[in-house]
């Protein structure tokens, strides 16, 4: 059994151990920052427990737009610091760590009727900072072309449906898209576990202290405390929910889905300037599954903090309207196959520091916020976003380590490629590296290959449960698009940590993010889960 393979087994075993010996660290919530900061923490040598109340990327690093993006955005609003962190965190996604989740996106900018004059001189001029934050980075044109103006002819090939008439140009610039953000959150958790660390699921904090909490399992009710000489509050947007000292402003995010069909199996993502603004696009971003996920709306959502945020029918119409704008055919609300909504953990005040001398690193304008808290005596870690979710590990940790006098090496997180990154000396790039560390075996699918980066053969070769290679949605009428493999389901329980169907549908795959794909294959998932965990 691989050192980095998550089971129901190794969970009960570690939760066990977890009563009776005290961790260094112990990080509460498992999204990005808390998986990374898990890894940070690790990979330094200290001992580590990270427990998550529902499932990994249970929360908000589901629902993102899954782009590893550039910092373009905060240069808008003058946070310089802000983007370039962004931009040399998405080259270390791209050429070191995850190379295998990141792939190089063409983001089309159509000149066209319903964009003004002035709406593509501005995003011109933002291609053109955005493009010397990329050379600040270091990333290569090979990794990330830089921004050009296309002919109306190349623009339709990588967006078929924009509307030809009136359309005299596009910008074309490119940045880092993940295959998928949960996909992300899971390799860091089996990098971390592969270093050691404890990743504890349906485990809940009650109780926080600066040394330790209260942990009930979800599964069986049982209560235990968790000693450590230090704990992280990595629980993003419910933050409040275990510290009385944190005030968010949480912000709604939406997006919709629609069949990739629909706007011609675009290669391309399009970018629609929201009408009167230089600074808000809505995207159409195409995404696995044969899918294109249409975002993004950003709503003030005040009062208690629901587990799955709803978009909104006026959320939607805005999107599906804007979009619409730039399209020969406009998108209807039948087109709309599911959708989805995330609340940023926007931080609403300054860090206080610890009260004894240790600077609280609260800045606003990183977005991001690490400081002890006055309240529960924990690191608390918010904000930010996924791309700098490395960033954030690494000061929550350094934080952390000062505060309780631990011993610990440097972060070198940087250069620790996740599982799946193929071989450093391999092309940059999945399927080129990931093909040529499996040259001589046959091909494999470049879905698999976008997935599970150099582990795809394992994932096949892994396999006991009958027709491992065939798609899961094989023979079932309406699922025919899903490739998604029968493998696929049983390493995910296998390997992944998945506990049961819903955590391979809703997060270790994206079947779920179309409730009618869901409700196709909910069945011949469950059936795999359950006999691959009959078989563990
Ligand atoms: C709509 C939207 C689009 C976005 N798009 C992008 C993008 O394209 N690129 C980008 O870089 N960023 C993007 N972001 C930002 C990014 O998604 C978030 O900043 C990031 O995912 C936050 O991660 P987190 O780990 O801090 O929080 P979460 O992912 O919410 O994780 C917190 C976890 O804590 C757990 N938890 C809560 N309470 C407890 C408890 N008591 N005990 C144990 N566990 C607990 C929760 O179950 C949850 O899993 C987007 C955000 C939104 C909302």
């Amino acid at each position: 059994m691989q050192r980095t393979a998550l089971t129901a087994r190794r969970r009960e075993r570690e939760l066990d151990e977890l009563a009776s010996e005290p961790v260094d660290l112990l990080v509460v919530g498992g999204g990005v920052t808390g998986a990374g900061v898990a890894l940070d923490a690790a990979a330094r040598g200290l001992s580590v427990a990270l427990v998550e109340a529902h499932d990994l990327a249970w929360g908000t690093s589901r629902w993102s737009s899954k782009l590893a993006h550039g910092g373009l955005r905060y240069l808008a609003t003058g946070d310089v610091g802000v983007a370039r962190e962004s931009a040399r965190e998405r080259h270390v996604l791209m050429t070191r760590t995850a190379p295998h989740l990141v792939r190089a996106l063409p983001q089309v900018l159509p000149l066209t009727q319903g964009v003004g004059p002035r709406q593509g001189i501005t995003a011109g001029i933002g291609f053109g900072l955005g493009d010397l934050l990329r050379r600040d980075a270091g990333t290569s044109s090979d990794v990330l072309p830089a921004p050009r103006l296309a002919r109306p002819g190349e623009a339709a090939r990588l967006v078929p449906a924009v509307a030809r008439e009136h359309l005299h140009g596009a910008w074309v610039a490119h940045d880092g898209q993940l295959v998928d953000d949960a996909r992300l959150v899971v390799a860091l958790a089996r990098t971390a576990a592969g270093r050691g660390a404890k990743i504890l699921t349906r485990v809940r904090a009650t109780d926080l202290r600066a040394e330790g909490a209260t942990l009930q399992d979800t599964l069986t009710g049982a209560t235990l405390t968790a000693h450590a000489r230090v704990v992280v509050n990595a629980t993003g947007v419910w933050a409040g929910t275990v510290d009385p000292s944190v005030r968010l402003r949480p912000s709604r995010g939406t997006h919709v889905v629609v069949p990739a069909a629909r706007l011609g199996d675009p290669a391309g993502a399009l970018m629609v300037p929201v009408p009167g603004s230089t600074s808000r696009f809505v995207f159409a971003l195409p995404a696995q599954l044969e899918r294109v996920i249409i975002g993004i709306t950003d709503e003030e959502a005040p009062g208690p903090v629901p587990d799955v945020p709803e978009p909104t029918r006026p959320e939607i119409d805005f999107l599906l309207a804007t979009v619409s704008r730039v399209l020969e055919r406009p998108l209807l609300p039948d087109d709309v196959v599911g959708a989805f909504a995330g609340l940023r953990p926007l931080v609403d005040r300054a860090g206080p520091g610890d009260g004894a001398g240790l600077p609280g690193s609260a800045d606003i304008s990183r977005r991001h916020l690490v400081e002890v808290s006055p309240s529960t005596g924990a690191v608390n870690v918010l904000g930010g976003k996924l791309t700098t979710y490395r960033t954030m590990a690494e000061d929550a940790v350094d934080l952390a380590v000062k505060h309780a006098g631990l011993t610990a090496g440097p972060c070198w997180t940087a250069d620790l490629p996740l599982v799946g990154a193929p071989p450093r000396a391999l092309p940059v790039g999945a399927p080129a590296g990931v093909q040529a560390v499996t040259a001589g075996a046959p091909p494999l699918a470049p879905a698999l290959v976008a997935r599970y980066g150099a582990e795809a053969p394992d994932v096949l070769a892994a396999a006991t449960l009958p027709g491992a290679a065939d798609a899961v949605g094989q023979g079932i009428a309406g699922a025919g698009h899903l490739d998604v493999t029968r493998a696929e389901i049983e390493w995910a329980v296998t390997h992944e940590g998945a506990l049961d169907a819903d955590d391979v549908l809703d997060r270790r795959t994206r079947i779920g993010l179309v409730p009618a794909d869901r409700a196709a294959v909910r069945g011949v998932v469950g059936e795999i889960v359950e006999d691959a965990l009959k078989r563990r």
